[in-house]
């Protein structure tokens, strides 16, 4: 720690208003200290931090010198961090209630880290309208608000078998089938939350009369990962340039779009960083980012990339809270429970506000070997770290007007909420 009183006792004051005695405790014995003195925090990070706070949003050679700054350093990141999200959307802490519907599990790529694609003959070709009625009503039953379709991209360009299927039941593209099955979902009581892959203007124009938000993973923006050898050789919709075109189109239609970043998939911290930024470019261009997750590669088995390393926790740290300080306090950031059931709440010190969608009924069929977190035990561990849990809809409440959302489906969406835009308080 350097020997400059009041910038120490100034940092002193701003720690213990920011994390609870628990999460400070927990950061110290993390990082290997056992008082906040033996901290180390250099004039540059110094630097660095401050204008994070004061300017919410850094500069992309500062986001890169974090990526290498120390673990007697790092508390300062998650304390910015923390600080940041804490002036935005106070202590409070949302998840929302879904039923995951694959859809079709047939896909056209190759990702060298998919655990979902089957092709014909392992499993069905796709889930048939009544089934996903089935499922819709299920969910409603046990109070979900959000159907979250995920698909495999395109099988119609790659499957005969698939296409003449679809054919009988009177579709000739996912997307179609898709786009009426967000409507039975809306009609009977549940929020489509639509993942489809690349998609069209007109197709996005369709899911907009039932979906109150949508999602589309950039994953990374680089395109060596294309390359031979890498995660997302062989995938055509796994081009970043594409996956940004679609999202572009998604702001230029007002839809409320949720993305981020794949953590762990054979990409440098470069990538990353220039990832977190080519989606910053499109939150400022359009508004429309509700929400930015970041999502940690597990290894399993049988994928191709079994014998990679599972995304490093401290990288998984500085990485969400560098996309805090990227974005700042408004911005929606989140990880995925299930993939981190151990230690979630360690990420609310990283500034995380989000804790994404949570099933009651159905497994994560991207990660079927992981299973989601009770809201209970959620509920419990956020509240001993001093903070509050909320449910929200698949749309969060800073989106929930005409300027966003089809008139339809703004009046079904107002209908689920209280005055703060979230789901009532039982
Ligand atoms: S991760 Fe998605 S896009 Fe990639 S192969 Fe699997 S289903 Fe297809």
């Amino acid at each position: 720690m350097r020997g400059d009183f009041s910038v120490m006792s100034l940092l002193a004051q701003t720690w213990e208003k920011t994390f609870s005695a628990k999460e400070g405790a927990m950061l110290l014995k993390t990082f290997g200290v056992s008082s906040f003195s033996e901290l180390l925090l250099t004039p540059k990070l110094e630097k660095i931090l401050s204008e994070a706070i004061e300017r919410e949003s850094i500069e992309r050679g500062d986001a890169l010198y974090l990526t290498k700054i120390s673990p007697k350093e790092m508390p300062f990141l998650l304390l910015a961090a923390s600080a940041i999200r804490n002036r935005s959307k106070g202590k409070t802490i949302t998840y929302s209630k879904n039923v995951f519907v694959p859809l079709t599990q047939l896909c056209r790529d190759r990702c060298g880290y998919c655990t979902f694609k089957i092709e014909p003959g392992e499993g069905s070709l796709f889930m048939n309208p009544d089934e996903v009625l089935d499922i819709a009503k299920k969910g409603v039953k046990a109070g979900c608000t959000e159907l979250l379709f995920v698909t495999g991209d395109k099988p119609e360009l790659a499957y005969q078998i698939y296409r003449d299927a679809l054919g009988k039941i009177g579709y000739e593209t996912t997307a179609e089938y898709l786009i009426d099955m967000g409507k039975t979902g809306l009609e009977n009581g549940i929020f489509p939350h639509t993942n489809l892959g690349l998609s069209t203007p007109e197709e996005l124009l369709e899911f907009r009369k039932s979906n109150p938000s949508m999602g589309l993973m950039l994953e990374n923006i680089s395109e060596r990962l294309l390359k031979k050898g890498n995660a997302h050789h062989g995938c055509a919709d796994k081009v970043p340039r594409l996956r940004m075109e679609t999202m572009e189109h998604a702001g230029e239609l007002r839809i409320p779009w949720t993305s981020g970043i794949l953590v762990g998939i054979g990409e440098t911290f470069e990538e990353r960083i220039d990832s977190l930024y080519a989606l910053l470019d499109l939150s400022r261009s359009y508004g429309h980012l509700q929400e930015i997750i970041i999502q940690n590669f597990n290894p399993k088995e049988g994928i191709k990339m079994q014998e990679f390393p599972p995304a490093d926790f401290i990288e998984m740290l500085k990485t969400v809270a560098i996309s805090r300080l990227v974005f700042g306090g408004e911005m929606n950031i989140q990880i995925p429970p299930n993939l981190n059931n151990r230690n979630f709440t360690f990420y609310l010190t990283a500034g995380v506000n989000d804790l994404g969608g949570v099933s009651p009924l159905t497994i994560d069929y991207v990660n079927p070997e992981a299973p989601w977190p009770q809201v209970e035990r959620m509920e419990r561990e956020v509240k001993a770290l001093g903070y509050e849990l909320r449910e929200r809809l698949p749309v969060y409440p800073e989106y929930i007007d005409e300027n966003w959302i089809d008139p339809y489906v703004l009046e079904k969406v107002r209908q689920r909420v209280d005055e703060t835009g979230y789901v009532p308080v039982n």
